[in-house]
């Protein structure tokens, strides 16, 4: 099964990617995950994205686009869960026409719709495991009494003026992706709001509608 999970930032997309990945043995590609590592690693790519990152502006589609063709290439066939990309109509057409260069193709595109007041209150108390990548919210989802606080990270970008900055940059840059999406994948709209569970359970439907879980 090969996925996307669309929407702004603060939908829900690294939640769900998770654990749509451990339930379903998926390979979750964050685009967004890949350049913070990068940036961690001091690599060249780290050293040309970081400014870009902090202050919530969009990674070239060149550069993107080779970090997704390059993990692309490591996972072979076994099936994944995009998460944060594609972000721009020009990724979108990139990855379609990449996928079918290979034979294969999106099964399915999952938009998660929050309200956008939601999204800001999830983003300046979303905090974040270093070492493991797990994602928590400081209210909604708190992160274990006994985490050492030295891992729990909270991002730059989700200082209040690198959150407003990028929820404008998705109107402007992102939303109008789902159009290019829609014209090409089956594309699902899924209420992001609720318990964590009821959100992966109505993903799953949606799949599963004339899918069937069977082939994810
Ligand atoms: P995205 O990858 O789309 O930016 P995240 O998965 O990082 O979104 O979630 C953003 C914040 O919202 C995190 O703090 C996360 O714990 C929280 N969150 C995720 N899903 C829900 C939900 N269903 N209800 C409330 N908060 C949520
Ligand atoms: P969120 O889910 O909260 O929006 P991400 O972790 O997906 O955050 O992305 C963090 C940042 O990484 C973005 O603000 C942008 O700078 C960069 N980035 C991630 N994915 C892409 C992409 N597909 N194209 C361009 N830049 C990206």
């Amino acid at each position: 099964m090969r996925l996307a999970l669309f929407g702004p930032p603060g939908a829900g997309k690294g939640t769900q990617a998770k654990r749509l990945a451990t339930a379903h043995d998926l390979a979750h590609l964050s685009t967004g995950d890949l350049f913070r590592a990068a940036i961690r690693d001091e690599s060249d790519l780290g050293v040309r994205v970081a400014s870009l990152l902090s202050a919530g502006e969009l990674v070239p589609d060149d550069t993107t686009n080779a970090v997704v063709a390059d993990r692309l290439e490591t996972l072979g066939d076994q099936g994944f869960v995009l998460d944060g990309f594609p972000r721009t109509v020009a990724q979108a057409e990139w990855l379609m026409g990449h996928l079918a260069g290979a034979g294969k193709s999106l099964d399915a595109v999952v938009s998660l719709r929050v309200p956008e007041e939601d999204l800001v209150q999830r983003l300046s108390r979303r905090r974040t495991d270093a070492e493991t990548g797990a994602i928590y919210h400081l209210d909604f989802n708190p992160p274990p009494s006994d985490l050492p606080p030295g891992r729990l990270v909270h991002r730059s970008d989700d200082q209040p003026e690198a959150i407003r900055h990028r929820l404008s940059v998705y109107e402007r840059d992102t939303a109008p992706v789902e159009a290019t999406l829609r014209a090409h994948v089956r594309y699902f709209e899924v209420d992001g709001t609720g318990a964590l569970e009821d959100v992966q359970g109505r993903i799953e439907d949606a799949i599963a509608q004339d899918h069937g879980l069977a082939g994810i």
